[in-house]
């Protein structure tokens, strides 16, 4: 396969952009976005690359998946954020192929070259070896998953409103969520939010106090990465909101109504019987890590994210750069790698998109340095934990600086207001804005976030549009 040449290198809009070096971002993620924005009028030719057409905001997807918000408030179609700019061009479709060494990318089928690459293609879930839970546990990292676990629950209240035995009426009102970190407990909160008031107001048969949703974790306790005074009142918040937390129970089995769990401590084995099952506890390196090393012999860590050097390239590569989810960043204070979340990945894409911009300039760059900002949880309506470099504030004035930091941190402005208008609908009314059943069973979930690459034996699906046709099938 002959490399191909660029739209930008082909037909360059301004004619010095002709000896442009060439910038290739595969994903349009956090940190992909951020490097993207960062290079827009530097003398740079950039191509970002992604198999979506849109950026996900993942922080906000249980909101979807419970009905809060619909699906475009979350996601932002790439062209229409950056599509503009004279130097980017976008293309869709999923990368294949990493061939370092001749410095060119493989997808739909053709062959690309680059002079600095950078790779943010983010992670996906993990079951800890256990794929087969996947349909009975759906997780929740992309749009389609937080459709199928809406679709689930609202579908069960529905098979439950029409169901006169009472003891499969109650199961039907039953939802475990599995993980108690801080997308368990936002779902675990939002969930029980949704079905008690969803019941009380909208289905005739159903009892509110019928309702189960149970936190599921192996930690001895919920938020396990905060300080434990955090940890102690989102708890205490997610009981008194009616979540039974099921803490120190590891997961053994999962089948279509049943979660068995041991308990170390104890040596107690208890099965927990839910209509819906919903896996937040694992997450996965895309596969391009996987590809990487193997191409170039960089090393990955046990959850397949590429170690990287101090300006994120990898050994004896300078101008392949690792940002955001996929990479371990271990050069900091501590010692300790950076954590797989958004800040951290921004920050890392504007860095790299920085230091690009100083190499082709023939300048210095300064050595990245990590701001933490802190973290935080929405456990439940107006109610958050954040800790803020040591200032920890829960409740109401927790959820006021979630909203904010949310807000601000949102790349569109459309969705920036939409959302802001949707939540303050939902405080006034508790009316939730996308409470629709879509799809069938199972439709979207073997589709993940560049994990595994796709089975393409069809022959129809090498085109763009066909690709993009089947990430959504
Ligand atoms: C449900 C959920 C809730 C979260 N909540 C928070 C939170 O509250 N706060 C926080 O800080 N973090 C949160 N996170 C984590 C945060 O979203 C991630 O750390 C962040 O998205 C990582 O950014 P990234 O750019 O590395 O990857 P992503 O944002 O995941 O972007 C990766 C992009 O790469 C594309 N891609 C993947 N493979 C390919 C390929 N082969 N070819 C082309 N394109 C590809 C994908 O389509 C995607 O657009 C949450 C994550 C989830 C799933």
């Amino acid at each position: 396969m002959a490399p191909e040449r660029f739209f930008l290198e082909l037909e360059p809009p301004a004619g010095t952009q002709a000896d442009w070096p060439h910038v290739v971002i595969v994903g349009g993620g956090f940190a992909g976005l951020r490097a993207t924005h960062r290079l827009i009028g530097k003398p740079v030719r950039v191509t970002l690359i992604d198999k979506r057409n849109f950026n996900l905001f993942q922080p906000l997807l249980y909101q979807v998946a419970t009905g809060l918000v619909g699906q475009a408030d979350v996601a932002s179609p790439l062209r229409q954020m950056i599509g503009k700019a004279p130097n980017v061009q976008i293309l869709l479709g999923e990368v294949e192929e990493l061939d370092v060494k001749a410095r060119e990318i493989v997808f739909n089928e053709r062959r690309y070259g680059y002079d600095h690459l950078i790779l943010a293609t983010g992670s996906g879930s993990s079951y800890f070896g256990h794929e087969e839970w996947r349909a009975m546990a759906p997780p929740m990292k992309i749009l389609e998953h937080a459709n199928e676990i809406r679709r689930r629950v609202l579908s069960a209240l529905e098979e439950a409103e029409q169901t006169p035995d009472p003891q499969r009426r109650r199961l039907l009102q039953s939802v475990a969520v599995i993980g108690a970190g801080p997308t368990g407990c936002e779902l675990a909160g939002s969930l029980i939010d949704l079905m008690r008031h969803a019941i009380e107001r909208d289905f005739k048969q159903l009892r509110a106090e019928d309702c189960r949703v149970l936190l599921v974790d192996p930690g001895d306790r919920v938020l396990r990465a905060m300080h434990p005074q955090l940890s102690a009142a989102a708890g205490a918040y997610l009981q008194r909101s009616g979540i039974e937390l099921v803490l120190g129970g590891r997961v053994q089995q999962i089948s279509q109504t049943e979660v068995q769990l041991t308990f170390k401590a104890t040596g107690e084995e208890r099965c927990l019987e839910v209509a819906t099952i919903c896996w937040t506890a694992g997450v996965r390196a895309s596969h391009l890590g996987k590809l990487l090393a193997a191409s170039t012999g960089c090393q990955t860590d046990k959850g397949g994210r590429v170690i990287v050097e101090p300006d994120f390239s990898i050994p004896g590569h300078p101008e392949v750069r690792v940002v955001g989810d996929l990479c371990s960043y271990s050069h900091t204070a501590d010692g300790q790698p950076l954590p797989g979340m958004a800040g951290p990945a921004v920050q890392m894409g504007g860095w790299v998109a920085a230091d690009i911009v100083a190499r082709v300039q023939g300048q210095q760059h300064r050595p990245f340095v990590f701001t933490d900002f802190g973290s935080m949880a929405v456990v439940g309506p107006l109610y958050a934990v954040a800790d803020l470099r040591g200032l920890r504030l829960s409740g109401l004035v927790g959820w006021l600086v979630w909203g904010l930091a949310h807000l601000a941190f949102m790349p569109e402005m459309e969705n920036r207001l939409s959302l802001l208008l949707k939540w303050m609908w939902v405080i006034a009314t508790r009316e939730r804005d996308s409470m629709l059943i879509i799809g069938h069973r199972n439709q979207h979930i073997g589709v993940e976030v560049g994990l595994e690459r796709r089975e393409t034996t069809d022959p129809t699906t090498t085109s763009v549009a066909s690709t993009a046709a089947a990430q959504s099938s």
